[in-house]
């Protein structure tokens, strides 16, 4: 059997005999088979021996055997590992940072304690998958719809922590959360905003309750279990109205991200648009390849002039009333057309609610904030899965011609093919590439993607482009970039780190912070 590092295999036994009596024996995984499905099976690293395989995974159901299961783990020095549905693929599945860890799977606890919409929110907890809320949604006839990312098998509260997002007007999800419940490192409950106030009646009204605000240090961290989580929802809209701004010259991409700004700043628009450029970044074409590779933008854009092909594409969505996004697309049309040459083309229009045998006809419902499996038989077909190397890039159109050039310098430099980027604005005033890397059961190719994907991410900070959110396997990398005055900000988190979780019980290693027994030298 695994055991935690530096923890007996005696003591371990004793931990799991405690953790049996706490959660049923039922619920405590250690054989083979069932320690193996909590392997992530996009790992860059899998089977060599860098791959953090857990010791074992134990299931409550409710905040007080959590609270137990931290206790416990204090006792005995375990390492815990939390997830909520574990669906975290790209970023290190359900599997540990660190080797050995128990998994701390919080799948059983799935309620949906509330959904209000009259005031557009939920109360869940971290068990639910979006596909679950939206059927408890679905069922109670309520007026409210979710904003699911990609694959809907997710947790609104697992992907809220990782600060990830959707499509919707509520597609910043850890901006739309609106008070926790968290068991602390020590086994105590806290809860956060006006939760702390008993018997309050607005903990999913008001995010900021009284004193320093603190919900975010429990997102990407290692500092709290969440057990509750309240976010806000969309409210049914009316009507939907899509269109794609396109442009054909490289340098048109300057003028149509100012005006994006200027609409995401102002509210007009509210979502997360993929800004595409079919003709630099589209699929592999026979004809396109070598002009890409040529690297000759004026070759480039002769090309697509001549097959009607933009150089960038944009495509909008509005949500609300008919009258309101019918004259938002007018407006967005009259701001976009101050760029020479641009065309505009009307997309998909719906009227809420859609009956059965409609959403059964739209390919990609993600944006109806109907959640989907989908997005696995849209990808490109590839390997055993995929990581993304995803830097937060300023919302300019210079910095992002800027970006995609530097990446792509290190593709070619270092041999790695063309790459995939695909460009979101998933955040309000910056933009996230995400350069796609396929992952293998091939030591030798995955320890070359690795090669690149740390390449990338030091040429990135020596822009000044930091990531968003990381791999398990280069937590460490990203978290050494963000070093201003000698680490500062990592200073500060182990700090209180050692202040809220002296043992280190929970998730070591998150995001570049260990706990004080294992922290090593700056790298
Ligand atoms: C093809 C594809 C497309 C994708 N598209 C998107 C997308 O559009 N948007 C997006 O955001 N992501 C996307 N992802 C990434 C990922 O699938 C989702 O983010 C997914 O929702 C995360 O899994 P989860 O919700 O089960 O979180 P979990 O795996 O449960 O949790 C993620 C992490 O959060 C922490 N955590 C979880 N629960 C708790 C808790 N209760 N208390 C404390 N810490 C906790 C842990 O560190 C954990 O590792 C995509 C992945 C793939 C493969």
């Amino acid at each position: 059997m695994k055991v935690p590092p530096g923890v007996s295999p005696a003591d371990f036994s004793e931990a799991l005999k405690q953790f049996e009596d706490v959660v049923g024996k039922e619920w405590v995984f250690t054989s083979d088979d069932d320690v193996d499905l909590y392997r992530d099976s996009y790992s860059p690293v899998w089977s060599e021996k860098e791959e953090p395989i857990p010791a074992a995974a134990v299931a409550p159901d409710g905040v007080e055997q959590v609270q137990a299961i931290i206790r416990i783990a204090n006792k005995h020095n375990i390492p815990l590992w939390t997830i909520s549905t574990g669906k975290n693929l790209g970023y290190g599945g359900s599997a540990p940072l660190l080797g050995g860890s128990v998994v701390l799977d919080l799948k059983r606890m799935n309620r949906v304690l509330e959904v209000n919409d009259k005031n557009h929110y939920a109360l869940l907890e971290p068990g639910v998958s979006y596909f679950d809320l939206y059927r408890y949604i679905q069922d109670h006839k309520l007026k409210v719809w979710i904003d699911p990312p990609d694959p809907g098998w997710g947790s609104p509260v697992g992907n809220s922590l990782e600060r990830g997002g959707g499509y919707t007007p509520m597609h910043d999800h850890f901006d739309a959360v609106c008070g926790m419940e968290v068991v602390l490192p020590n086994g105590e409950v806290m809860r956060t905003g006006m939760g702390a106030l008993p018997g309050s009646e607005t903990w999913q009204q008001y995010k900021y309750g009284f004193g320093p605000y603190v919900n975010g240090i429990f997102s990407q961290s290692s500092l709290g279990v969440v057990t509750k989580m309240g976010i806000w929802l969309f409210p049914e809209p009316e009507a939907y109205v899509s269109g794609t701004v396109m442009v054909w010259k490289r340098d048109d991409l300057i003028p149509l991200v100012n005006v994006f700004a200027e609409l995401v700043s102002s509210g007009t628009f509210r979502g997360t648009v993929v800004l595409a450029s079919p003709l630099w970044f589209g699929p592999p074409d026979a004809e396109l390849d070598p002009l890409r590779i040529s690297g000759s933008v004026k070759d480039l854009e002769e090309y697509g002039a001549r097959k009607r092909i933009p150089f960038w594409s944009l495509p909008l969505y509005l949500y609300g009333p008919t009258e309101v996004v019918a004259a938002q697309w007018e407006h967005i049309k009259e701001k976009f057309s101050s760029i020479s040459g641009v065309a505009f083309q009307e997309g998909p229009s719906y009227r809420f609610p859609l009956s059965g045998d409609e959403l059964a006809k739209i390919r990609d419902t993600v944006p109806l904030g109907v959640p989907s499996l989908q997005i696995f038989s849209l990808l490109p077909p590839r390997s055993q899965g995929h990581i993304g190397f995803s830097p937060i890039i300023p919302m300019s159109g210079e910095a992002l011609i800027e970006a995609l050039t530097v990446f792509e310098g290190v593709h070619r430099e270092l041999g790695a093919g063309r790459a995939v980027l695909t460009i979101l604005s998933s955040f309000p005033r910056a933009f996230v590439i995400i350069d796609l890397f396929p992952v293998e059961r091939d030591v030798e190719k995955n320890r070359k993607m690795r090669e690149i994907y740390r390449r990338l991410v030091k040429e990135a900070a020596a822009h000044g482009w930091g990531e968003y959110r990381t791999h398990t396997t280069f937590m460490g990398d990203i978290s050494n970039t963000y070093s201003f005055n000698n680490h500062a900000l990592r200073r500060f988190h182990e700090t209180i780190k050692d202040a809220v979780d002296p043992n280190g019980i929970l998730s070591p290693g998150k995001c570049g912070i260990w706990p004080k027994r294992m922290r090593k030298a700056e790298a």
